[in-house]
């Protein structure tokens, strides 16, 4: 458990800073007055970096994912305050147990085809039946639908994973009308690295353009409210230039944690003094 986690004041005031950094460029890119949510994207890296952020001083709430076993590890091993985002590629086989085995699951960012948030929602509903099972007709409140994005392939790559824009309204009709369990918070793009490597405060990503357009479409065609659905857009190389072009959330990584390990090399349960440079 989280007590038994020996945070290294060295690593904590590291991350702090770098945290903290990340934030100040939000804030100065940030002309919208809107709030913009920070993930610290926190795959690979051991649960003592996350704890070290998630604990006072800084108490940060929002934190990343990108495998399905790693997340249940940390969420497992980390407090239930967490904010947990569920932002990489998704199997279908376990959308259903990811659903319905985190009960702090803030949202899941990566739905691409109609299966997978089927699958979502039978976790979900699973788990909501367990609660109140729990609960035993007490008067806690009900857990709210779980938050879901679509991801969209805005670059066309065919590496790429995520719905094509032209499929993007039918999928968020299906999410709507079909998941009560499920509610469409969004949509998410990755997009294109040369892209996003040539996107400064000043230049516009055309990834980040057609994200924007395609929720626009998304919004007109289904009769919602625009700012019912955020944009999901930003990463350590190009969270600023999101931004400007009306992000809602940015999941920034590298910047805030550092390079990380390789797959294999990668712990959760490992000690800060131990990690290789
Ligand atoms: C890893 C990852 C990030 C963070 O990338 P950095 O470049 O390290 O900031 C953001 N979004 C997704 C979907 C990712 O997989």
């Amino acid at each position: 458990m989280a007590e038994e986690m020996h945070v290294n004041p060295q690593r904590a005031k590291q991350l702090i800073e770098n945290l903290s950094h990340v934030n100040k460029i939000i804030q100065t890119a940030n002309k919208s007055g809107k709030s913009i949510r920070l993930i610290a994207v926190s795959k690979l890296k051991p649960a003592i970096d996350i704890l070290a952020l998630h604990q006072p001083p800084a108490s940060h709430l929002h934190f990343g994912e990108n495998y399905y076993q790693e997340l249940l590890e940390k969420s497992q091993l980390l407090p239930r305050s967490i904010h947990w985002h569920f932002i990489g590629a998704l199997q279908t086989n376990k959308c259903k147990p990811l659903a319905e085995q985190i009960p702090n699951l803030f949202c899941v960012s990566s739905v691409d085809i109609s299966k997978k948030a089927d699958a979502l929602e039978k976790g979900r509903k699973a788990l909501v039946e367990d609660s109140k099972r729990a609960e035993n007709g007490g008067q806690s409140k009900d857990m709210p639908p779980l938050r879901v994005l679509v991801q969209v392939n805005t670059s066309g790559e065919e590496s790429k994973s995520g719905v094509e824009p032209s499929d993007t309204v039918s999928l968020c009709a299906h999410i709507r009308e079909k998941c009560p369990h499920l509610r469409l918070a969004g949509l998410m793009t990755i997009g294109a690295i040369a892209r996003s490597q040539a996107t400064t405060a000043e230049t516009e990503n055309e990834d980040f353009v057609v994200l924007r357009e395609t929720r626009d479409k998304v919004v007109k065609e289904l009769g919602i409210a625009a700012e019912e659905l955020e944009l999901s857009m930003g990463m350590s190389s190009d969270y600023e230039g999101a931004i400007a072009q009306g992000s809602d959330e940015v999941r920034v990584g590298t910047t805030i944690f550092g390079e990380r390990p390789a797959k294999k090399d990668a712990k959760v349960k490992e000690d800060v003094e131990e990690e290789k440079g």
